[in-house]
């Protein structure tokens, strides 16, 4: 027997099949050549960008620019592969400053489409065209334009009809195609923006605008007042992070992730470190289920992230995960905090004792009786300069007694509220109930996790588990391959929290019970799971540890607890307000974050002059 007639033989791939085949990596939809042409752009200095679109890009995708354009003797070069002006050595990878380096994108796309490049340097009276589709490339012709590049990509996969049959509608290809000029626009608030979709305006933004107002353009300039701005500063000496941005209060949450931009260095990135640090910020802010609006730009030295680990540049990797983790997550949650939209005598009165994580920083004096005094003064009747003086006294009174958050730490049970009769829920998000010293105000949320924390944490003390209860159809869980990697060791940890879960390929997960509670609590499984495992990658478990407990126990009382905005009934407010009495360590939440604040008899009577 010969094995000859099916010895396989080695060869050289002809160019066109290698441009093809890294195609299929960066170019997978009109929006796509979209993207990598309006990079191409920005990238030549432009500062104002055309695109026309024909059956949302099906047919054509067009951008013309003003950007520095290409030199006669370089425009056949700019179509063959690995050929970029962006970078020459292999160090330059670190120090990445433009939006492309690959040097394949015009490659790859004439490879599977029929493309015109139009250009123009100063140096040059005249310019350049050039055609090109599948492997032949024309040589350029003179040609009249002005200074900058025009290229028109027509009839994408034109010759490979099965990736042509993967194109959805044109509406939905023009929709995915505005997404990302949204994306590139926001990021680049310099630069004019128009877009014609077949020759109807579909976005026209003005050159030189401030990083807000194009965000606000693009977002909807309706939400402004819905909007807070975020800034972190923790830049030093090429280290740490820079951030701009705004995020919506907790009522504009939405039931997708559309309305979450997030840029690094001005290139849109889908990363899980900030998603996660993102969500987190918003915990017990707003239904697990729901997503805050975001835009979200942050700046890093180029050495401190990878942008070369992905095709398309989507994804990145970050040299300190958790550093970045940390920015965002405290950057939006400081910005939160400060934004109170109803100012309240208390969110801005100094020195609110240990509630810090819930208060803004201290300001000037001065600055908060003018906010007090504005805030006061919507009353028609007060004088305002009286108030600002008997103000002024009051907040410069050294030992003025502060709104504190009840006990401090050593004291571990609270002293019981006796006269637990008349709870007010307030907003459905408060509850306002009296004690001896004053008037006792509660973070329902906050309390309720804390409560759910201890049970839970009492469960599976010593070699104890939770209680579990199997799922109808088991439920397969997209994980990181590290998971997998580790999941012997990983076992026994869900063992202990009451998940039922084994390796079913090198990125999945199926999942066969959860822990009863989050059953009875109608938490959703799939994305209960989502979390758990996405924590369990991000924090790196080392499984016996007991914070990998505590981490994943409160993950898991969070979901569960009564949220801010659940009407309760009197009987759940009863309940509430006995079993506080009875909670160790009721005064903050499992993060430390106060579940309740006390004004005391003293402060009202100070506030309203009586001492
Ligand atoms: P890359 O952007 O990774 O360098 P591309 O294939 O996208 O690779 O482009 C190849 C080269 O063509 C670029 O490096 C640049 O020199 C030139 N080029 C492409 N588009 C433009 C443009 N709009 N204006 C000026 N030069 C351009
Ligand atoms: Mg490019």
């Amino acid at each position: 027997m010969t094995t000859s007639t099916i010895q396989p033989t080695i060869r050289q791939l002809p160019p066109l099949l290698v441009n093809q085949i890294a195609a299929g990596e960066v170019i997978e939809r009109p929006a796509s050549v979209l993207k990598e042409l309006v990079e191409n752009s920005i990238d030549a200095g432009a500062t104002k960008i055309t695109v026309e679109l024909e059956q949302g890009g099906i047919e054509l995708v067009r951008i013309t620019d003003n950007g520095h354009g290409i030199a006669p003797d370089q425009i056949t070069l700019a179509l063959s592969p690995h050929a970029t002006s962006k970078i020459t050595e292999s160090d330059d990878l670190d120090r990445i400053s433009t939006m492309g380096f690959r040097g394949e994108a015009l490659a790859s796309i004439a490879s599977v489409a029929r493309v015109t490049i139009k250009s123009r340097t100063a140096d040059y009276d005249e310019g350049r065209v050039i055609n090109a589709e599948g492997d032949s490339i024309n040589a350029p012709k003179p040609t009249g334009c002005p200074v900058g590049t025009m290229i028109e990509v027509r009839n994408l996969f034109f010759n490979t009809p099965a990736r042509r049959k993967f194109l959805r509608t044109p509406t939905t290809e023009q929709t995915r195609c505005l997404e990302w000029l949204r994306d590139l626009a926001m990021a680049n608030p310099s630069i004019g923006v128009r877009c014609l979709g077949d020759e109807k305006v579909k976005l026209d933004l003005p050159p030189n605008q401030s990083p807000r107002e194009r965000a606000l353009a693009i977002v909807g300039k309706e939400l402004e007042s819905q909007l807070v701005e975020v800034n972190v500063d923790q830049f030093d000496n090429a280290r740490g992070v820079l951030m701009w941005g705004l995020v919506g209060l907790p009522s504009i949450a939405r039931a997708t992730s559309k309305a979450q931009h997030v840029f690094l260095n001005g290139r849109t990135i889908r990363d899980r470190t900030v998603t996660h640090a993102i969500r987190e910020a918003y915990r017990g802010l707003i239904e697990p289920g729901r997503h805050p609006t975001a835009v979200l730009m942050i700046e890093m030295a180029p050495s401190a992230v990878d942008v070369n680990v992905h095709p398309a540049k989507l994804e990145v990797r970050f040299r300190d995960q958790s550093m970045v983790h940390r920015a965002v997550y405290h950057g939006i949650r400081d910005a939160l905090t400060q934004a109170d939209v109803t100012p309240s005598v208390m969110s801005i009165l100094p020195n609110a004792g240990g509630a810090t994580a819930i208060m803004p920083q201290a300001q000037p004096v001065e600055k908060q009786v003018d906010q007090i005094v504005e805030y006061l003064s919507t009353t028609p009747t007060t004088n305002t300069t009286d108030l600002r003086t008997k103000l002024t006294e009051v907040l410069r009174t050294p030992d003025l007694p502060t709104f504190s958050p009840t006990p401090p730490e050593e004291q571990r049970l609270l002293p019981p509220i006796t006269n637990s009769v008349n709870v007010l829920q307030i907003h459905s998000s408060y509850l306002a109930i009296q004690d001896e010293q004053g008037l006792l105000i509660i973070d329902q949320h906050a309390l309720h996790e804390r409560m759910m924390f201890n049970t839970l944490l009492s469960r599976v003390t010593g070699a104890g588990s939770l209680e579990q209860q199997g799922l109808l159809t088991p439920i397969v869980i997209e994980v990181a391959p590290a998971i997998i990697d580790r999941f012997d060791d990983l076992q026994e940890l869900f063992d202990r929290i009451g998940v039922s879960a084994a390796p079913m390929g090198p990125r999945s997960v199926g999942v066969s019970s959860i822990p009863t509670f989050l059953i009875s609590r109608n938490v959703d499984p799939g994305a209960f799971l989502d979390d758990l495992f996405e924590t369990v990658e991000r924090e790196g478990f080392i499984p016996s540890k007991e914070e990998a407990l505590h981490e994943i126990l409160d993950m898991m009382s969070c979901k569960a607890a009564i949220k801010a905005g659940d009407k309760l009934s009197e009987t759940e407010l009863a309940d509430i307000i006995a079993l506080r009495n009875t909670t160790d360590r009721a005064a903050s939440c499992p993060h430390g974050r106060p579940t309740t604040v006390r004004l005391t008899i003293e402060e009202l009577e100070r506030l309203f002059d009586r001492r």
